[in-house]
């Protein structure tokens, strides 16, 4: 699916979501939407700040915290912490469940999906019948150092 077409789609669950509540339809809400699914990584908000801010777009931090914190409500964004300090964001609509590993030594972050965390939430669900709405994993990991001794 294009980016364009990706966009349409969430635009319109946006609407609905807006509408339902009788939230307004502000265009900042929508151009915060529309960057955030050209996006292919995780970001911060001094990230879409800037970006907004070499388009000339003024949005305040605050319009956009808030925002995130909407979209995220609405099923369209999905929030980490990553880190100690700030917290990171990445469009889901589209996107496979996933989880992460964050490698202490320079911040990068691999994502991975593994069947085996499914078949535990499902064992989970039917042993204690309960139903998991959502889960969240993260593995913090640095590089073996090679061993000289050998
Ligand atoms: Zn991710």
């Amino acid at each position: 699916m294009s980016v364009q077409k990706e966009y349409e789609t969430v635009k319109e669950l946006l609407t609905n979501y807006l509408e339902e509540r009788k939230f307004r339809k502000t265009p900042e809400r929508y151009a915060i939407l529309e960057e955030i699914y050209k996006i292919d990584e995780h970001f911060d908000i001094d990230y879409l700040y800037n970006l907004f801010k070499k388009k000339h777009f003024s949005v305040s931090k605050a319009t956009i915290y808030n925002t995130l914190e909407l979209l995220m409500e609405a099923g369209l964004v999905r929030k980490h912490q990553f880190g100690k300090v700030q917290a990171f964001y990445e469009k889901s609509y589209f996107n496979k469940n996933h989880d992460h590993i964050i490698m202490l030594d320079d911040f990068e972050i691999i994502e991975f999906c593994d069947p085996r965390i499914d078949e535990i939430k499902n064992d989970f669900e039917e042993a204690m019948d309960i139903e998991i709405e959502s889960h969240s994993l993260y593995f913090y990991a640095r590089k073996k150092k090679v061993d000289n001794k050998k």
